[in-house]
């Protein structure tokens, strides 16, 4: 499933999920929501661009390199509309099938600069927390990761550079050990995220982790990770902030893969404002904080409210004048 959320301001960005879905109804509404996340990173931090997804149903019989070069025909013959990269379950490996089909992809050397363009956008964000917290910076600060797969590990490892105190879960044994004999950190159950008392929860594992029980559950005192989708439906935004739980917008704090891997599409350079980088990522989001605050308005909310505003002023012509 290709989803295209719009590309009034430029081409679509998003990467490729390859997960296993109940069916392909699961997989529409996921590739429709993730897009949609894309839409609202591209209009907060300046890219030029909108939201696109690509949803790939895994399955034990899956000729998973097949699959890759069959799609990447596909994105070929949209000729540019869809820039696509990697996500869950898309790595180097398979960047390389896609390769082989189309232009229109990060390629596999570029992988881990994405990765790591990520980890300093989750890092930029967590400044952003600190200063809102009132805190002078990382190293004052506790921190429960949720996932040390590609981008959490790095973040933990940024953190205890930092001088961060950091817990650490992940349902994969070896992960959690690598990370744990690497950097000294205390590892938690996977179940008892939520529950354990920090000044951060960062979510880095998977979407729909805050909703009413949960956050219920919550016992920090601020949330900033990298996983898309984080809150369930929009109104666990509010959920939070009635908690006074800070919550800084996923859809910001994950922006550095897209802005890194934006100037990567190769028929369309300029798709961002030169000031977007990935520190910009701590000046949005402590600008953001400030406003959320005296309007009584809870961050997300306002972030998506002045996305979508700036989505609609877009006159629509971008796809016209990459034709001409
Ligand atoms: P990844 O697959 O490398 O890592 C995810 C980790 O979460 C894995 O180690 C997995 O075992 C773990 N996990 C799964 N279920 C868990 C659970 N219940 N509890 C604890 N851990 C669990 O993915 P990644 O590239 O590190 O990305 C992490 C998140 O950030 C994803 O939601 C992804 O969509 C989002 N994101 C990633 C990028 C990027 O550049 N990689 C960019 C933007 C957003």
């Amino acid at each position: 499933m290709i989803a295209v959320h719009g590309t009034r301001h430029g081409p679509a960005f998003g990467g490729i999920r390859r997960a296993v879905y109940a069916g392909v109804d699961s997989a529409v509404a996921d590739a429709l929501r993730l897009a949609h996340a894309m839409t609202l990173k591209c209009m907060t931090v300046g890219v030029a661009g909108g939201g696109g997804k690509c949803v790939l149903m895994d399955h034990p019989d899956l000729d998973a390199h097949r699959a890759y070069r069959w799609l990447g025909r596909h994105i070929e013959a949209m000729g540019g509309r869809f820039f696509t990269g990697p996500d869950v379950g898309t790595g180097p490996e398979q960047l390389a099938a896609l390769a082989q089909t189309t232009r229109f992809a990060i390629s596999p050397g570029d992988f881990d600069g994405l990765t790591n363009a990520t980890t300093s956008g989750v890092l930029a964000g967590l400044r952003a927390v600190a200063r809102e917290l009132d805190e002078p910076g990382l190293g004052n600060l506790s921190f429960v990761i949720q996932g040390v797969g590609g981008v959490g590990a790095r973040v933990a490892e940024q953190l205890v550079a930092a001088g961060g105190c950091v817990a650490i879960a992940d349902t994969d044994a070896a992960r959690v050990a690598a990370t744990r004999d690497q950097l000294g950190v205390t590892v938690i159950a996977p179940e008892a995220v939520l529950a354990t008392e920090c000044d951060v929860f960062v979510p880095c594992a998977f979407g729909g982790v805050l909703a009413a029980d949960t956050i219920a559950r919550l016992r920090c005192r601020a949330v900033a990770g990298s996983a898309n989708n984080q809150l369930t439906v929009p109104s666990d935004a509010r959920l939070l902030a009635d908690r006074g739980i800070l919550y800084a917008p996923d859809f910001m704090v994950s922006a550095g893969g897209l802005i890194a891997g934006a100037g990567h599409h190769p028929l369309w350079p300029p798709t961002q404002n030169a000031d977007t980088t990935v520190d910009c990522i701590e000046t949005l989001l402590v600008d953001l904080f400030a406003r959320a605050r005296a309007s009584g308005v809870a961050p997300a909310d306002l972030a998506t409210a002045e996305a979508e505003q700036r989505l609609r002023a877009g006159d629509g012509t971008w796809f016209a004048h990459e034709q001409a």
